[in-house]
């Protein structure tokens, strides 16, 4: 899943970050440490270091994005990057140019860093392995993504001090989304239980092997829950209809008060946006700031997607000046 070394760090053995499958939870925690690091920093009047003064970032989105793409655009910018946003419409993408072709003359230019989002899974994994840069992973269709999952557990760290041992109900539409697939990774390597909650057309057949365990009712999924992770219904990856109606969805899945006092009187709630009000989640706890740390997931956007970025390119050589 993460691509073979080319520049040995001791902290941290992959040239690219592709998914987070196959990450050590050592890996993890120093990426998650290095999130708080930033967090602290960018909630304070200090500077974060010039981490990547020299270094090109280019942002390439096949998808649209709205949290992902700013976040790592300013989290380059943060770090002293030079940053490029490759806005797929206005490129010869839209003339019919292979992802493969752009990929070669994007490399052509030696950037250091490529931020890719993909709307077929495996397709950011093809790319890094035509490019000499190093390749973060924005999203590839429903397979992995998983800065989102490394924001969701620096929060989830922050509020409740540790990841293990918890229980977190993953609801919704799992059968297309990359959050559930690379949350569900991380939460298992970092000791966590993790529950799957949805209706039958929505959750994959043969989730247990991924060591989670599955309910079609949110009161059963939701019992005692420490943390419960919504997911939007994807309809743009759906082929036909999953659901028989959205209010019905609403109803039976939908996260409102009354299916979340079936968790822990303290349990947290966590969506990775865009959010769907009243079709996965009701306005009243969605905006609950007790309750809800939605906000508090896009801040840690950034602060995570510093620390990937620092640390993929800690030791890439560095071009001399003259
Ligand atoms: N923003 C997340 C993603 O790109 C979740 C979503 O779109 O529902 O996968």
């Amino acid at each position: 899943m993460v691509a073979a070394l080319k520049n040995p760090n001791v902290d941290f053995r992959h040239r690219n970050l592709l998914g987070i499958e196959g990450l050590s939870a050592e890996e993890i925690s120093l990426l998650l440490d290095r999130s708080d690091h930033y967090a602290e920093r960018n909630r304070s009047a200090r500077a974060p270091g010039k981490a990547l003064s020299g270094r090109t970032v280019i942002n390439l989105f096949f998808e649209t994005s709205t949290r992902t793409r700013t976040s790592f655009q300013l989290a380059a910018l943060r770090l002293g990057a030079d940053v490029v946003n490759m806005a797929v419409e206005h490129s010869s993408i839209k003339k019919g140019e292979t992802l493969l072709d752009t990929a070669l003359t994007l490399n052509a230019m030696h950037p250091d860093v490529l931020v890719c989002r993909h709307p077929e899974s495996g397709a950011v994994k093809l790319l890094s392995q035509k490019v000499e840069c190093v390749v973060v992973n924005g999203g590839d269709g429903a397979h992995e993504h998983p800065t989102q999952a490394l924001l969701d557990a620096v929060t989830i760290r922050r509020r409740k001090g540790r990841l293990q041992g918890l229980t977190v109900a993953i609801c919704g539409d799992v059968m297309h989304s990359r959050v559930a697939r690379s949350n569900i990774y991380l939460l298992h390597t970092m000791g966590a239980r993790v529950r799957v909650i949805g209706p039958p057309t929505l959750v994959p057949g043969a989730m247990e092997r991924f060591g989670v365990e599955v309910f079609h009712d949110m009161a059963l999924g939701l019992r005692d829950a420490d943390i419960v992770m919504m997911l939007r219904l994807q309809l743009e990856r759906m082929q036909g209809s999953c659901v028989p109606s959205i209010r019905e969805y609403f109803r039976f899945f939908g996260l409102d008060r009354q299916k979340l006092s079936n968790a822990k009187p303290d349990a947290l709630i966590l969506h990775p946006g865009p959010m769907n009000r009243g079709v996965e989640i009701d306005s009243e706890v969605a905006d609950d700031i007790g309750r809800s740390a939605i906000q508090e997931q896009v801040e840690m956007g950034v602060a995570v997607r510093m620390a990937c970025l620092e640390v993929l390119t800690r030791n890439l050589p560095r071009l001399e000046d003259g």
